[in-house]
């Protein structure tokens, strides 16, 4: 199977024909090849999303309305095919791609389409003697650059409000990953979307990435992935004056106080580290705990993690599936070692799964608690970016919030407790872009969405990522 690029509303390789091999991580084996694409593939999406987007910005909202709604109803009706690709692409198991990714993709195409419906902008009158009004107009050719542990709800998560309100786009989704974003490029096609709209440019970051990134025609670029990574693209971007948008790594703590809803809170904390193999940016991977309850808590915990299925990503009742990559798991587990010099103790997992049969190959690992190792280590400082987590006990409420704050990160924090007041001090006083009480991944689309320090720059979400894909300009009228 190839994975071709979409340039101008044509779906076609990457010049000079080369490929990159597309392995899954269920059974190891490569099932597709990719384009791989370089600068001159980027010069061509770029040249033909600059002549689309005028005709794109008139057809107006309604228009770009009904063209996204059709799509997303392509996706919707292709739903299980789509499911099936994700999790055979990315190692995730099938049920979660059918109940997360695949749904999140279809709210976000239709999110968007419909908030520019509903989107005004600003007026101000000064005083009797003017009156301002503040136009929003599309930066024009924008970059999308997604990574691999939610591709298709990522990649549609940047590309619909900057379609949404008249850009044109250029995207790039992970090379680990393309097969979804691919077969969106499919429906475009039968959704009639028009050419150069949207290009779908496949490869690596060093080759593609790197190119949409430097492009002096793209105005913006919104970029998911590593902390590195994006300040690799800061560098480039930033003499350039490009709008950047940068959603980065995470080192999420998950604070319990023993006064939480004891049951609820357990359940989700399985969830909140093990998701997707714990390849979510905002998975807690920091379990900080009061230390009343800490024995309790770490007996449950390692019961239920205990009781997780590593297993094929196909079969309905498996818990985790493969992790995306044999380099990925090879880093998680240099993770583990690291964890074990620094001292830590390993409670339950710390290995690779080898499963049998056909999936002997597939990049399989055990969900992974360790305990013993205190905030500063690199363990605890470090993104892991798999299915390991730490605990650590807390005696007070300010030494939790010192730990929770330590890291470079700050992205997400999630908190348990049934202390209110304690609640909005302590979500008030966590240094992150997110903060979830008594709750993990409850998203409202409208919300901003991002992180602090070096989890990233800017918010998406609502009315934040409409406004990044615009430029606002003041008009002022003097009456
Ligand atoms: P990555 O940074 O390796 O790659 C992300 C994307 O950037 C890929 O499409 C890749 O090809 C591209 N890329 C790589 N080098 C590039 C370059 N020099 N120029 C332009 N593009 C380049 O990240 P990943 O391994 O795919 O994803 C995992 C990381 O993403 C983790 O750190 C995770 O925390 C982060 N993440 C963050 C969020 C968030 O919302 N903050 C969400 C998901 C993932």
């Amino acid at each position: 199977m190839d994975i071709l690029n979409y340039i101008n509303g044509q779906l076609r390789p990457a010049q000079g024909d080369a490929w990159l091999q597309n392995p899954s991580p269920r059974d190891g084996q490569v099932f597709s090849r990719i384009a791989d694409s370089a600068a001159a593939d980027v010069d061509l999406a770029v040249e033909a999303a600059r002549s689309a987007q005028p005709g794109w910005e008139a057809l107006g909202s309604q228009g770009r309305h009904d063209a996204l709604m059709r799509l997303a109803a392509l996706v919707e009706r292709d739903m299980e095919a789509f499911a099936q690709a994700e999790s055979r692409d990315n190692g995730k198991p099938v049920a979660l791609a059918r109940k997360v990714d695949i749904p999140r993709a279809i709210s976000n195409l239709r999110f968007f389409a419909t908030a520019i419906l509903h989107w005004g902008s600003e007026a101000h009158a000064t005083d009797g003697i003017a009156v301002n009004y503040t136009e929003r107009s599309p930066v024009g050719v924008v970059g999308c650059i997604s990574p691999w542990n939610l591709p298709l709800y990522l990649f549609t998560w940047k590309i619909a409000p900057a379609l949404a309100v008249g850009c044109a786009v250029v995207a790039k989704p992970s090379e680990i990953t393309p097969l979804s974003a691919y077969m969106l490029a499919e429906r475009c096609v039968e959704a009639g979307l028009p050419p150069g709209v949207l290009n779908i440019v496949h490869g690596t970051g060093a080759k593609a990435g790197a190119a949409i990134t430097a492009h002096p025609e793209i105005t913006a670029i919104s970029f998911t992935g590593g902390t590195a990574t994006g300040a690799r693209i800061a560098t480039v971007a930033a003499p350039m004056f490009k709008k950047l948008s940068l959603e980065l790594g995470g080192k999420n703590a998950v604070v319990v106080f023993a006064d939480c809803d004891f049951d609820m809170m357990l359940k989700e904390t399985v969830r909140s580290s093990f998701s997707n193999q714990g390849q979510i940016c905002l998975c807690g991977s920091r379990i900080l705990v009061e230390r009343s309850i800490y024995e309790r808590f770490k007996k449950d915990f390692v019961a239920c993690v205990k009781a997780l299925r590593v297993g094929d990503p196909q079969d309905e009742t498996t818990d985790l599936g493969a992790v995306v990559a044999e380099a990925h798991l090879q880093k998680v587990l240099g993770h583990i070692a690291l964890a074990k010099e620094e001292g830590g103790i390993v409670l339950t997992g710390g290995e690779r799964v080898h499963l049998d049969g056909p999936l002997k190959d597939g990049w399989y690992m055990a969900p992974t608690v360790i305990e013993g190792l205190g905030p500063l280590c690199r363990t605890n400082q470090e993104e892991i970016f798999g299915p390991v987590v730490t605990l650590q006990p807390f005696d007070t409420e300010e030494e939790a919030l010192a730990n929770a704050n330590s890291t470079r990160y700050g992205l997400a924090s999630v908190l348990w407790t049934n202390n209110g007041t304690r609640m909005h001090r302590m979500a008030h006083a966590l240094k992150s872009g997110v903060v979830w009480v008594n709750c993990w991944m409850l998203r409202d689309l409208r919300t901003p969405f991002g992180g602090m320090k070096q989890s990233g720059v800017g918010r998406e979400g609502g009315e934040e990522a409409l406004r990044f894909f615009t430029e606002a300009k003041n008009v002022c009228i003097k009456l």
